[in-house]
């Protein structure tokens, strides 16, 4: 028998890929197709449950193959709204966070696409982890089969807001898109899937020309070079008006909105002149602003009051752009958006980071 390791793992696999894997069997593609419907239309976890498949050859792929399940490490209890927050523990022992967020709106997931984060925005607990690896499409699928089992119910909204930057993981990323929001598999309808990225320009160029079956949301934060440098390191490699540029193109040659998310931070990005600079930089493009409150990961940076969001929304309908404060959820749980971290830092010189135990 096959170690757990030999074992091919096929959530994650395209349709195309399913049908090779059949081949290599030395069964007809059609069989592939069949293994397409079972793992991602029907949510199968185990070859026993494929029932028009030969007994023989269920048992052949229980040696060979593997559906792929991630393990949960833990699991919060629901809180009050029935949001709940999933460690899965990865194949190597690293760990990923995923949160389910009923109501806001539909069934949502909100799920990971690498360990930790290479980026480093001073705001974010991800960031503190430091990079560790990129996720594969089967360990993004994986999260939100899971979830629903855990949850049971089916989800209808996907959202890229866990840890790590989709586009620096981009053809997984990509691949996944594609497997969610096939009808004929996982099917979650593409206006539901959102990805969110502090848009890496390269990565934004391909997606333009992919135009893969999702929206896009980029995180703002704010607006001039100079206090985004401060935040965000990666303003350093694409300044605003370069990202921009690109968001432009996207919106012009796709004809999508684009929603840009935006953490109120107190005296940095809260001013009359942001709302203003704010106008000038969305210019020719179809956008609504996503304020999100600062969650506290002990960045030292300070939240803006709600007073002062009010008075910034206000200044934003002044400036006819469109926006919406982002209700914030799982602070408590450590599961809103900023507060995923599940490894101590990567040090090389030290043992094993998955070695550690998690804080989250
Ligand atoms: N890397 C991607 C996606 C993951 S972060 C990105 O940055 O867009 C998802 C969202 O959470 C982003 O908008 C991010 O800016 C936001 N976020 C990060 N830290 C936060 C914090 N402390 N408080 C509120 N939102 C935060
Ligand atoms: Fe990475 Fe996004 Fe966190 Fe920045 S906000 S460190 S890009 S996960």
């Amino acid at each position: 028998m096959n170690s757990p390791q030999d074992q091919q793992i096929l959530t994650g696999l395209t349709r195309s890929e399913l049908e090779q894997f059949a081949a290599s069997l030395g069964e007809p593609a059609y069989r592939g197709r069949q293994l397409y419907r079972w793992i991602y239309a029907r949510r199968a976890r185990d070859f026993a449950e494929m029932t028009d498949l030969p007994a023989l050859l269920r048992e052949r792929l229980a040696v060979s193959a593997e559906v792929g399940a991630l393990n949960v490490a833990r699991e919060s209890l629901p809180g009050r709204d029935r949001s709940q927050k999933f460690l899965f523990e990865l194949r190597d022992g690293l760990r990923v966070e995923t949160v389910y967020l009923p109501d806001s709106p539909g069934e949502t997931v909100c799920i990971s696409s690498q360990v930790g984060c290479a980026l480093g925005c001073q705001f974010c607990a991800t960031g503190k982890m430091g990079f560790f690896r990129n996720l594969t499409a089967g360990e993004i699928v994986q999260q939100v089969i899971e979830c629903e089992r855990r949850v049971n119910t089916r989800l209808t909204n996907v959202v890229f807001m866990g840890m790590g930057e989709p586009f620096h993981n981009y053809d997984n990323v990509v691949k996944a898109v594609r497997l969610l929001a096939d009808p004929e598999g996982i099917g979650i309808a593409p206006s539901r899937i959102t990805v969110s990225t502090v848009g890496i320009v390269p990565s934004l160029e391909r997606w333009i020309t992919d135009d893969p079956p999702a929206k896009l949301a980029i995180s703002l934060h704010a607006t001039t070079d100079e206090r985004r440098n401060q935040i965000m390191p990666v303003n350093k490699a694409y300044s605003l008006e370069t990202l921009m540029k690109s968001v432009r193109r996207w919106a012009h040659v796709t004809r999508h909105p684009v929603t840009f998310e935006y953490i109120m931070i107190a005296d940095l990005n809260d001013r009359r002149e942001d709302a203003a600079n704010l106008k000038h930089l969305l210019r020719n493009v179809p956008a609504k602003v996503n304020l999100i409150r600062l969650h506290p990961t002990g960045s030292g940076l300070p939240p803006s009051s709600d007073a002062a969001i009010d008075r910034f929304m206000g200044w934003l309908v002044e400036e006819g752009i469109n926006c919406t404060l982002r209700e914030s959820r799982g602070v408590e749980e450590k599961a809103a958006c900023g507060m995923l971290y599940t490894q101590e830092p990567f040090k090389p010189t030290k043992a094993r980071a998955w070695e550690h135990t998690d804080r989250s």
